[in-house]
């Protein structure tokens, strides 16, 4: 262990694990958190963090550019813990969490050279961001003023909300009010964060 890890170690343990004793003791037997987060495996989102939730609370899934895969043909890690978040766990909420700035959004625009390393697998995977990119390209076509990677970040996140209701027992449960799906873009300079609106069909500033 480098010295920063074991830095780290000893104040978890001296400060935090110290003062929530009694919260880990409990969760050494089971977990039933509420909520799942499927966010972007980006270094500078924090759900934990964001929302000030405690272990056990949040059930997280991160992958690049926090995408939820279509249900079939594909079959995956991410589609594992959806499948279980609501099969086992009965989340009541699942929240994709988009954020500014990134990178996996961006990389669709981005032109490959020469002298750049091959991308094979990220490639493959940012191929679930198309269709967020063509709805973004043409948003921008209408208002060139908008922001073409905001909007592409913010309809990957529709994107991924719609594909959710392709999981029949997300669909299910949505039809009988048993679970609500949610979609937030955070903004990482500002802290803000806005909500996408189902009926109007746009984000706007949840506070
Ligand atoms: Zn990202």
């Amino acid at each position: 262990m480098d010295k920063l890890q074991k830095d780290g170690y000893n104040k978890f343990l001296k400060n935090y694990f110290k003062h929530n004793k009694d919260l880990f003791k409990r969760l050494s037997n089971t977990q039933k958190p509420d909520t799942m987060i499927i966010t972007c495996s980006d270094s500078r989102i924090n759900p934990a963090l964001l929302l000030d939730a405690k272990p056990g609370e949040l059930f997280v899934i991160r992958n690049i550019g926090n995408v939820v895969p279509p249900y079939q043909p594909e079959l995956g890690s991410t589609q594992a813990a959806i499948e279980y978040a609501v099969n086992v766990l009965n989340v009541k909420k699942i929240v994709v969490l988009g954020h500014s700035n990134c990178g996996a959004c961006a990389h669709m625009y981005h032109e490959h050279k020469e002298n750049e390393p091959e991308l094979k697998h990220v490639d493959h995977w940012l191929k679930h961001i198309e269709i967020a990119k063509s709805a973004a390209m043409l948003e921008i076509h209408a208002d060139e003023n908008k922001n073409l990677f905001e909007l592409t970040e913010k309809h990957n996140i529709v994107s991924s909300l719609r594909r959710l209701m392709g999981y029949p027992y997300v669909q299910k449960r949505l039809i009988n009010k048993k679970i609500d799906i949610i979609g937030w873009w955070y903004d990482i300079g500002t802290g803000s964060v806005e909500v996408y609106d189902f009926n109007s069909r746009h984000f706007s500033p949840a506070i």
